[in-house]
């Protein structure tokens, strides 16, 4: 799990919330993402699935993408398709996954790459590995998290942000035994990169064994973690949790994970992706690419992108952002 890795030693250190101020989280649900396919046919987890829209809100939908090692010629991506009314941020940790959209937004994200793609009125993209790693195979592993937009921004223009690896904002927790990487959002005052409409924290933070991390959290955000590797617990409780299950955190000001002593060989950390954000609190009707507010909204989404009201494909392919990969003909 490369991402992006550093000595914590040498990291600004985010302050233990004191605990006679500070009212913990607790833990509300532990849930099993179940698997799926995605596109033409890349497994996933449904890291979301069981969990109700209010306990979600802003966040409608995450899938783990793999983590999976493909063999040569193996490696997928999704046919061209629209979005409307949300967010799609994509997290690519191990991999590497070219974008494209009739925008003019696209780029290639690898190793602890994030891109942010505001739908918003409307938008076709199209998400797919690059010819050479289809060719050669190989690893792939990403996060592909959806966030609602407000009534008042579903119809904003269509925005594509590129945040590289290196631009997230490293922290470590107070004892070095944490690291953290501040995607978007704020922790302790720290602010990452990555900038929506609606306002929301996205950290993924890497617990060496036996590590227990007390995180300051906005107490008017949601609070959810979501177990990319390793066994732990979540809450002051440690209750059990392991790599692929989602904890929902009630109230409150502060939450704690721990890192099990004895982790897998191949995972040797619990590495753990932590979500909040501001809840919109609006009706929301969910449809396939298509997040509004009302019935008559998603139907005309799927007028509105039947009579290409939504994008065009574009003629041109996608140029590659990166000089060091080569053209996929
Ligand atoms: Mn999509």
């Amino acid at each position: 799990m490369p991402a992006v890795t550093a000595d914590t030693l040498t990291l600004p250190r985010v302050a233990v919330p004191d605990p006679e101020h500070a009212a913990e989280r607790p833990v509300r649900s532990v849930t099993t993402a179940p698997t799926g396919v995605e596109g033409e046919g890349f497994p996933v987890r449904r890291a979301f699935a069981g969990v109700s829209a209010s306990a979600l809100d802003p966040f409608i939908h995450m899938d783990q993408m793999g983590e999976v090692e493909y063999a040569p010629g193996e490696p997928k991506g999704t046919p061209w398709h629209p979005h409307r009314g949300f967010e799609t941020v994509t997290y690519m940790i191990d991999g590497i996954f070219e974008h494209q959209d009739s925008n003019g937004g696209g780029g290639v994200i690898t190793n602890g790459d994030t891109q942010w793609m505001t739908a918003g009125g409307g938008i076709l993209h199209i998400e797919r590995p690059p010819e050479h790693l289809v060719a050669s195979g190989g690893l792939f592993h990403g996060i592909q998290l959806w966030v609602n937009l407000p009534r008042a921004n579903k119809f904003a223009p269509p925005r594509y942000q590129d945040i590289r690896g290196k631009q997230a904002t490293l922290l470590s927790s107070d004892d070095g035994g944490t690291l953290l990487r501040v995607i978007a959002g704020e922790v302790d005052g720290h602010t990452g990169p990555g900038s929506t409409f609606t306002p929301i924290t996205l950290v993924h933070a890497t617990l060496s064994p036996g590590a227990r991390l007390r995180l300051p959290w906005n107490p008017g955000y949601n609070a959810l973690a979501y177990i990319l590797a390793g066994n732990g617990g979540v809450g002051d409780e440690r209750r059990p949790i392991h790599k692929g299950q989602l904890a929902v955190f009630g109230p409150g000001d502060v939450l704690t994970l721990n890192a099990d002593t004895a982790q897998p060989s191949a995972e040797p950390n619990l590495e753990v992706l932590l979500l909040g954000g501001r809840p919109i609190r609006e009706p929301v009707v969910h449809y396939g690419p298509f997040v509004m507010n009302t019935k008559a909204e998603i139907i005309q989404a799927m007028e509105d992108y039947r009579a290409g009201r939504l994008g065009v494909i574009p003629a041109e392919r996608l140029p590659h952002a990166h000089g060091d990969l080569p053209a996929d003909g």
